[in-house]
This record gives structure tokens, sequence and C-alpha cells, in this order.
């Protein structure tokens, strides 16, 4: 049975873009739309030789007001099935309520965490990396999805916590 591992995170931080690097090819969509991920998409990928099931999520309506509540709701099934969870947050916007909503619900389900600080797309952006310390989740990976930079140790503290 391949593991399974659930990205998650708030609209736009880079999941998909981020899951396409992982499975590498374009299947996930990207927009700069956010919430264009409506359900929950998995796909197989390997890595190192080893062979794993990456969920990519989403499921944001345009509610403003639901718009936390949403998308912890939706972290949360994908996390219950899920053996590892990658957390992606963007390093350029820093810390956002969202991100807290969704780490709460990390904590309660006692799974492994890996945290991706995406969009560091250059060495500049790496002390805003840094400041995703500040979530609790231990050591952030600085990583930019769009040009595959810092993926390789990303996946292999992935692999690592599975
Ligand atoms: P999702 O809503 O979390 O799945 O985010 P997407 O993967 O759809 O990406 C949202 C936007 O962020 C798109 O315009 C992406 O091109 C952009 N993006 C994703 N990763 C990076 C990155 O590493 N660097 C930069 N600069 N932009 C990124
Ligand atoms: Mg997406």
């Amino acid at each position: 049975v391949k593991p399974v591992v659930a990205v998650v995170g708030r609209p736009n931080v880079g999941k998909s873009t981020l899951v396409n690097r992982i499975i590498g090819r374009r299947a996930a969509v990207v927009q700069d739309v956010p919430g264009v991920t409506r359900d929950r998409v998995s796909y197989d990928a390997r890595w190192n030789g080893r062979e794993l099931v990456v969920v990519d999520t989403g499921g944001w309506a345009p509610d403003a007001q639901g718009m936390a509540a949403q998308i912890a709701e939706q972290a949360e099934l994908a996390i219950a099935a899920a053996d590892a969870v990658l957390l992606v947050v963007d390093a350029t916007v820093g810390i956002q309520d969202v991100d807290e909503a969704v780490v709460r619900v990390l904590r309660r389900s006692n799974k492994p965490v890996v945290l991706a600080a995406n969009k560091v797309d250059d060495q500049r952006t790496e002390a805003e990396a840094a400041a995703m310390w500040n979530l609790g989740l231990g050591e952030p990976f600085p990583v930019s999805a769009l040009h595959g930079r810092g993926s390789g140790d990303l996946l292999d503290a992935v692999l690592a916590a599975l």
C-alpha cells in the first residue's frame, strides 16, 4: 500500500503548482483565481524509488465569511485519510489567519507534518521563509514550486516523515 501525503494550505499558496512539481507533470490545475481546486484529487508519484500518493486539496468557495472554516474542513478530510501532511504557506505574504486555522487542525490530527514555505524564488526571500518557524511546526523548508528550488530537500523530508 502506497503512503498518502495530503497537500494542504489556504488558496493561492501554490499547492497545485507544488503537486505538479512532485508528480513531474502538469496535471493539477493551477490558476491565479484562488480556490480553483474544488475537491481532493489524488496523483501517483515517485521519489528516490519510493512510490507515494499525493493529494491536492482545495474546495474553497468565494464566501469570505466562511472561508477559514471551509478550508479547515476540507483540510481535515484530507488529513484524516493521509499518512503525512505537507502544509504549504506563502513565504512572500507571511502567516495568515487561515494558515493558523489549518495548523490547529493539524495539531489535533497528530499526523506527521512537513512545512513548505513556498514562493521562495530566490535567496532574498529565504529570510521570509524563516519567519514560518512561528507556526510552531518545526523547520520550514523554503521552496519555489514554480522553479523547483528546494523541492528535493522537501521531498526527502516528506519521505522521512512517513
Ligand atoms: P493553490 O491555490 O494553493 O493550489 O495555488 P496554485 O498552485 O494554483 O498557485 C497560485 C498562484 O501562485 C499561481 O499564479 C502560481 O503560478 C503561483 N505560484 C505557485 N508557486 C509559486 C512559486 O514558487 N513562486 C511564485 N512566484 N509563484 C508561485
Ligand atoms: Mg490548487
